[in-house]
């Protein structure tokens, strides 16, 4: 795989300050495939620099210009969308097709989305006797996770440079390859030098300086929960505005009304894709105890076919995470109807499609976050109790509800504790906002919402 031996900073790719690498490994034979370089304080520092320098001729650049550089972006990520989603095949495992259809696609539809809202925003609005302008907030320090390499990058730097923010980008050690091709995309994009950098590194050491450095003025992240609470504390002590898109547990509701085949069917799909390494997938399925039984028939069999369709996991750790929780859900008396701990081949972080029947919302696998291929079947009494349920975690990042008629499923939705809710399986759309309730988050990505997180007021009176 094309890996580049530097960092991508103020228009250029430059040697990193220290010896350092880490070794991208493919998740299906566990072969390294490439290196990047490890970047320290020193290289977070050097892009902070570029990024503040750059700051304020791209702020002052007309927001025409900016969307015709988002343009060109989302352009050159089309052109390179073979070799994109090769390279996300070979660090994150996913199946070529997958990362056609889902991990090229998206960000390119993100992409194109900020584009056209950079042409159309209002960044100026009369107020009775004042007019408000809508300013970039500065230097974006943007902290990214694997599990969607590309989409979480461009969620992020899109509506940065569309706002007229400058961005260093520190993406997740175990996908820097797709990172890199992005760098130089937005250098084929024409992106004027320093308005997007780019430092491959360590969470806790390239991570961590960037989330501290005095010269960024909104820490965006994504990731879990325990490191978005350490950095917000970071950030909170410095006074800085914070964005987190952190972890989820949604629960996928099935009113007794429903097309249960098709809800079922809809629901292991969502959880098995991309193996399970989604924040917003409906881990926990709620159903009806007099539709219970059929419901676990119905995804014990719709779980098994994909067994041999998903990926791995994204490396070693995760694959034993998941395995951890599969036995600590056994130990805690759930009933296995498919899948397991054992590993189902011998190379690859690979786990088996599992489904557990019998949780109830106490068990760990209830309430924590797996990250893997996993779907909890919750029995519930009535609608009360599928809302007390379906709430009854630290988390609120998404959901799902099937019902009979929209109305009812509507009117359940709105009692849901959680940022997003699908219903009759609604599809993605990437205007609407994104983002969570209670530990899953704080701030929203995606459309005019996501663009907002990037601004900041400033009132005229006259
Ligand atoms: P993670 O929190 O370990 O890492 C995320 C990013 O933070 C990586 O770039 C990592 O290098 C960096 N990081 C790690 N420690 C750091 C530190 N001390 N200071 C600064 N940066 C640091 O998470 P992960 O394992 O990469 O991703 C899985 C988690 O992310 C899951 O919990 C998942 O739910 C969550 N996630 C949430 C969303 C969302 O939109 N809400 C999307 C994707 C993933």
């Amino acid at each position: 795989m094309k890996a580049q031996n530097g960092m991508y900073i103020d228009g250029a790719w430059r040697p990193a300050a220290g010896t350092g690498y880490i070794d991208v490994v493919n998740p299906v034979d566990e072969q390294v495939i490439g290196r990047v370089p490890a970047g320290t304080a020193e290289d977070v520092d050097a892009a902070v620099r570029a990024a503040r320098a750059a700051l304020p001729s791209w702020a002052a650049t007309p927001p025409a210009e900016r969307a015709a550089r988002l343009a060109a972006l989302r352009d050159a990520l089309t052109a390179r969308k073979d070799e994109i989603a090769g390279t996300v095949t070979a660090e994150l495992g996913s199946p070529l097709p997958f990362s056609q259809a889902v991990h090229v696609s998206m960000p390119i539809a993100v992409a194109a989305s900020y584009a056209e809202l950079a042409a159309t925003h209002l960044f100026e609005e009369q107020v009775g006797n004042s007019t408000v302008l809508q300013e970039p907030v500065g230097v974006v320090g943007a902290i990214t996770p694997w599990n969607y390499p590309l989409h979480q990058i461009v969620a992020k730097v899109a509506p940065a440079l569309a706002a007229g923010c400058t961005v260093v980008l520190k993406p997740a050690e175990d996908t820097p390859l797709t990172a890199q091709l992005f760098a130089e995309a937005v250098h084929e994009a024409g992106v004027p030098a320093g308005v997007f950098n780019l430092v491959t590194g360590l969470g806790p050491v390239a991570g961590q300086a960037l989330a501290e450095h005095p010269g960024v003025d909104l820490v965006s992240f994504t990731g879990s929960t325990a490191v978005g609470r350490s950095i917000a504390a970071t950030a909170g002590a410095a006074i800085k505005t914070v964005a987190l898109e952190l972890g989820g547990k949604s629960a996928n509701v099935i009113l007794p009304s429903a097309d249960l085949a098709r809800a079922v069917h809809v629901g292991v799909a969502n959880v098995m894709s991309n193996s399970g390494q989604t924040c917003s997938a409906w881990t926990r399925m709620l159903v009806h105890r007099e539709r219970y039984d059929e419901a676990v028939a119905l995804a014990a069999t719709a779980a098994a076919k994909y067994g041999e369709r998903i990926g791995p996991v994204v490396n070693a750790k995760q694959r034993e995470r998941v395995r951890g929780y599969i036995a600590q859900g056994v130990a805690e008396g759930a009933r296995l109807v498919a899948g397991g701990p054992e590993a189902p081949r011998e190379r690859g972080y690979y786990i088996s499609p599992t489904v557990f029947a019998d949780v109830t919302p106490e068990m760990t696998i209830a309430q924590e976050e797996i990250f893997g291929p996993v779907l909890s079947l919750l029995p519930y009494e009535d609608e009360e109790d599928a809302l007390r349920i379906a709430n009854g975690t630290v988390y609120g990042l998404a959901g799902a509800v099937w019902a009979g008629e929209v109305a009812e499923a509507v009117a359940f939705a709105r009692r849901m504790d959680t940022g997003q809710v699908d219903i009759n399986g609604g599809r993605f759309n990437p205007l609407a906002p994104f983002g969570g309730y209670k530990q899953s988050g704080v701030g929203r990505e995606l459309g005019a919402h996501g663009l907002a997180e990037y601004l900041q007021t400033k009132s005229l009176q006259f």
